[in-house]
């Protein structure tokens, strides 16, 4: 029976909850039981609140009895990536320097999970600051991947995409700048969606490259996406990148499911469809081959500046968190070295003690980007070549209407197999990336299983502010194939 109502999707434990047929405080029960089963060997969260949630749970339980209204995800467990602020719990972005850090206040996505009656059961692992593909960067622990656990899940949300996938919550936030939603969700065989750039709010999201950083939805189903699109996409007046709703309106992503798309223009780069591995490749072309079976057109595009996404990246990326990181000083937040006698010897030894190896990393290489004499050389190149990789979308889309390829060059790889070579972990997000350059929304949805029965994503991209029709899109799939599949868990 447990087993039953753990394998329910999002929209399905909703309904059942709110027309009284389970109760939260079961639902909420099984899946803290089920933490506690799983979490101590797939590590996917770094807290879990049980208290908290089993009090929320009555709370919803007592409104449905009494029949209050009640928001679209009331009663249901769902985890957040824990670089997002709650005011109760830490926050620690699995950074040793926040171990301690208690955020003051919600972050806005946390504030409408809360008005839409959701259940937040736990704080996700993540690689430290959201920097990584693998979360092997995590300060903390080692998240698993449950479909094969000597394999990682994918990063940097990959705890989330690992509690969504083993069960052990019903939808899951994470964060994406170069892929970070995306990637994992692959590697989990779980849907994860990037908004666009400005869809969602990220008051209370730690930040890391503030240009790129996006909120979005892990879940297992495109419609649990669009579920969770509906309760956290809209402008926040706290976040001034956050885009007005005279400009791009909300829509129902949820109601806007239904039907198909006639004459669906798909554009592909034949390049970069055959530029994964041979089982990523066979996947990405039966996946489009269902497209052109509903009548699907595919058209041939040019992104010749796509190429360039990592360097620009790593580029743009590391300049905006060597500003963002400089908070981190021992005074304003989290771990201070109490050894030093005088100031200077304070910042840099809780700096030295508290942040991990990769992000001193990138703090290093975006402290010399922007350098005198170097910033024209490196910093405003990058910016030059980010416009170019942006017209690249916008002159795809006046030929198709979204664009397909693979989510990453291959499926889950062993623990350590990537952590010597920074270049080879940075590359395993070449199709991610762009789109966080660009500013696009992006999707990844389970499409197949590899020769070792690991999960394979495609990506599917529409323009600016159009999740619906990318929704939609990903919904025709879904619908006219057997995915997604979830992980035996014993
Ligand atoms: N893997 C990329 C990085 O290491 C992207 C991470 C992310 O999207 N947060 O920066």
């Amino acid at each position: 029976m447990s087993n039953e109502i753990l394998n329910l999707n999002l929209i399905e434990i909703a309904h059942l909850i709110s027309t009284g047929e389970i109760t939260s405080l079961q639902a909420t029960q099984i899946t803290l039981d089920a933490i506690e089963k799983h979490n101590p060997n797939i590590n996917a969260y770094l807290s879990v609140f049980n208290e908290q949630a089993i009090e929320q749970a009555k709370k919803v339980d007592a409104k449905i009895a009494s029949k209050q209204t009640i928001g679209p995800l009331a009663g249901v467990p769902i985890a957040v990536k824990d670089n997002m602020c709650t005011a109760f719990g830490t926050t620690t972005c699995a950074s040793k320097i926040l171990e301690n850090f208690h955020s003051p206040y919600n972050a806005t996505v946390i504030e409408k999970l809360l008005a839409a009656d959701a259940v937040i059961v736990g704080k996700t692992n993540l690689d430290e600051f959201a920097m990584g593909s693998s979360t092997e960067n995590s300060g903390f622990a080692q998240t698993k991947n449950p479909w094969d656990t000597q394999r990682v899940p994918g990063g940097s949300s990959g705890g989330s995409a690992a509690a969504v996938a083993a069960r052990m919550c019903y939808a899951a936030l994470g964060s994406d700048t170069g892929g970070s939603i995306r990637q994992p969700a692959s590697f989990c065989g779980i849907v994860g969606l990037k908004p666009t750039y400005g869809r969602v709010s990220r008051y209370g999201l730690v930040a890391y490259g503030s240009s790129l950083d996006q909120i979005g939805p892990m879940t297992r189903t495109v419609g649990d996406a669009a579920l969770m699109m509906n309760v956290i996409a809209g402008h926040d007046e706290r976040d001034s990148t956050s885009v007005n709703a005279d400009l791009a309106p909300v829509a129902d992503y949820k109601a806007d499911l239904c039907g198909q798309i006639k004459n669906l223009k798909i554009g592909i780069v034949t390049k970069f469809n055959e530029g994964a591995t041979p089982d990523v490749c066979g996947a990405i072309k039966d996946a489009i081959a269902v497209y052109k079976s509903m009548g699907a057109e595919i058209i041939e595009i040019d992104m010749p500046h796509f190429d360039y996404s990592i360097a620009t990246y790593y580029i743009v990326a590391t300049a905006e968190a060597s500003s963002n990181l400089a908070r981190y000083d021992g005074v304003h937040y989290g771990y201070r070295n109490k050894d030093a006698d005088e100031l200077v010897a304070m910042y840099s030894k809780s700096r030295a003690e508290g942040f991990g190896q990769e992000v001193k990393r990138r703090i290093m290489l975006g402290t010399y980007v922007l350098s005198s004499g170097y910033y024209d050389a490196y910093y405003l190149k990058a910016l030059k070549v980010r416009n170019l990789i942006r017209s690249d979308y916008t002159n795809a889309f006046e030929k198709c209407d979204c664009i397909m390829m693979p989510v990453a060059p291959s499926t889950a790889f062993k623990f350590g197999e990537k952590t010597a070579d920074p270049l080879q972990m940075y590359l395993s997000d070449i199709y991610t990336i762009a789109a966080n350059l660009a500013g696009v929304p992006g999707i990844s949805i389970p499409c197949g299983y590899d020769s070792q029965n690991l999960p394979i994503g495609l990506q599917i991209f529409t323009p600016a502010f159009t999740e619906h029709k990318m929704l939609k899109i990903a919904a025709m799939y879904e619908k006219n194939t057997n995915f997604p599949k979830l992980p035996e868990m014993k």
